[in-house]
């Protein structure tokens, strides 16, 4: 009770200040001038892993940083909406770009997990925000059940280079047999060594997942 009290009371005092910068000018999470100053990527696959495109919206730079931090660290929830809306406008470029046809009919929306206990600590799953978000834009439903997060893991940047795949291995349980006719669409926040996309992406294929693109807000 008294973290949502807690919650709400930040909401509050958050609402309508830009996540990056702070102001409060144009009652936007995301004020036009640090929008201004983010590095767009082109719409086509920035990395492949295991067969799946990669498409990452943003070069994790100065503002999307400070907007991907605040929104994971700083108990600024409302940071959902704009990185949904980023990444949507993104989304809709690559399909075109692609020819790829990715409608609510066709295709299931999921996201890279954290664990129940980093969700408890943060309050919430920001990559499932983000994926609902998304969701609300463009029609297309969510499904968390496929895959959950069963181990605790180091966060990536602690963990020494050669070690990081080692640190991700077995961390993921997949539960198949739901939505194997659609193409999953995997969001995540950043990609930096791959590590855990390639064992997300393993773990999906070892259980029949094989239509899977992967949208991430930065790399
Ligand atoms: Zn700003």
């Amino acid at each position: 009770m008294l973290r949502a009290f807690f919650e709400q009371f930040t909401d509050l005092i958050y609402k309508q200040k830009c996540v990056v910068c702070g102001c409060s000018k144009t009652n936007e999470f995301l004020c036009k001038n640090c929008l201004k100053n983010v590095h767009n990527l082109s719409p086509f696959a920035q990395k492949i892993i295991e067969g799946v495109n990669i498409f990452c919206a943003f070069k994790y730079d100065e503002n999307i940083k400070i907007l991907i931090r605040n929104f994971k660290f700083n108990r600024r929830k409302n940071a959902a909406i704009p990185c949904a809306a980023l990444l949507y406008d993104y989304f809709k470029k690559v399909c075109k770009q692609n020819n790829l046809d990715l409608n609510p009919k066709n295709s299931i929306i999921l996201c890279v997990p954290s664990h129940p206990l980093r969700i408890l600590e943060r309050g919430y799953c920001h990559t499932e925000l983000i994926s609902k978000e998304f969701s609300k834009l463009s029609g297309i439903k969510t499904d968390f059940k496929i895959i959950k997060k069963v181990k605790n893991t180091l966060p990536q940047y602690k963990v020494r280079a050669n070690e990081k795949a080692k640190n991700v291995r077995g961390a993921f349980k997949i539960y198949p047999n739901r939505s194997q006719d659609k193409t999953l669409i995997l969001i995540d926040d950043i990609v930096t060594t791959c590590a855990t996309l390639f064992e997300v992406i393993s773990s999906l294929k070892e259980h029949g997942y094989n239509n899977i693109v992967c949208f991430t807000l930065a790399c």
